[in-house]
């Protein structure tokens, strides 16, 4: 398969995971106005096969907070060994859990998974430059696996009172240039636009060789002039397309983003280079 782009930002939709998240998918299906139905992983990868991608596949947990145990990281790693040429996967930790947290860590690259994340401080509750956490990212950057964050506003919550407990101080992104400048060799891709905090994420991938961010879970014709000026020139070797399937539409994401005035060569790189130069990949 000639691949066209990588969508770095997918989370997993079917039946057991689904089942695995609480209320959580219901909230979700209302926020966005779309019922949320189970997707069969062999479905997925033949549309990724159809549209020649490949796709990052990632899962979240917040299981210290809400009590709600994830399907473990092995239901990934199964569907990346089973579809090697369309899916890179990530597994998932919880960084309140410590020493199982640092464990899981090497587990996740002994399965041959590609990175960590989602990590989502909202859902979890924490800061990612609050040092009693440095432990478990220094074991990430030994490991040689990136780590990717959620910053900015949260679909999760969003539209409920109190939000489901969700808290958004904790996406900020500025908290994240903390463990970029402590941790140097930690590949850290920053999810998401940010909102309300984009320009921050957009000056720490200026400044910091080894901070990314992702286009995901923002439909593009929503972009602000800001976003789509720094991605067109002065960080455009730092953004990589995603999707955020299944809360964006990859359809939708797609046609969107062409309608955005980027140059072709700069496209090329969002869609697919910047990302295989990101996971090493050769093809
Ligand atoms: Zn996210």
């Amino acid at each position: 398969m000639e691949v066209s782009a990588i969508d770095v930002h997918v989370h997993l939709c079917d039946e057991l995971t689904l089942s695995s998240k609480g209320d959580r998918p219901k909230q979700m299906a209302r926020y966005f106005g779309r019922e949320r139905k189970p997707v069969p992983m062999d479905e997925m990868a033949a549309q990724y096969q159809a549209r020649k991608m490949m796709a990052v596949l990632m899962n979240t947990t917040d299981i210290t907070v809400t009590g709600l145990t994830p399907v473990p990281n092995e239901h990934i790693a199964g569907y990346v060994r089973a579809y090697p040429d369309i899916f890179l996967g990530f597994g998932v930790i919880d960084p309140w859990q410590g020493k199982v947290a640092l464990e899981e860590i090497k587990r996740i690259k002994d399965l041959g998974l590609h990175g960590i994340g989602e990590l989502n401080p909202a859902r979890q509750h924490f800061f990612p430059n609050d040092t009693r956490f440095y432990p478990l990212w220094e074991e990430v950057q030994k490991q040689g696996l990136p780590i990717l964050f959620h910053s900015g506003m949260a679909a999760a919550g969003a539209g409920t009172p109190g939000g489901m407990g969700t808290k958004l101080k904790y996406t900020q992104p500025i908290h994240l240039d903390d463990v970029a400048a402590d941790l140097p060799e930690l590949k850290i891709i920053s999810a998401h636009p940010s909102w309300p905090w984009g320009s921050e994420s957009l000056a720490i991938a200026r400044h910091k060789s080894n901070f990314y961010i992702d286009l995901s879970g923002w439909a593009p014709k929503y972009f602000s002039p800001e976003l789509v000026q720094y991605v067109s020139t002065i960080i455009q070797d730092k953004a990589m397309f995603g999707s955020d399937w299944p809360s964006m539409g990859v359809e939708r994401w797609l046609e969107e983003f062409a309608q955005i005035n980027i140059k072709p060569e700069v496209r090329q790189k969002i869609m697919l280079d910047n990302a295989k130069k990101f996971f090493g990949l050769s093809f």
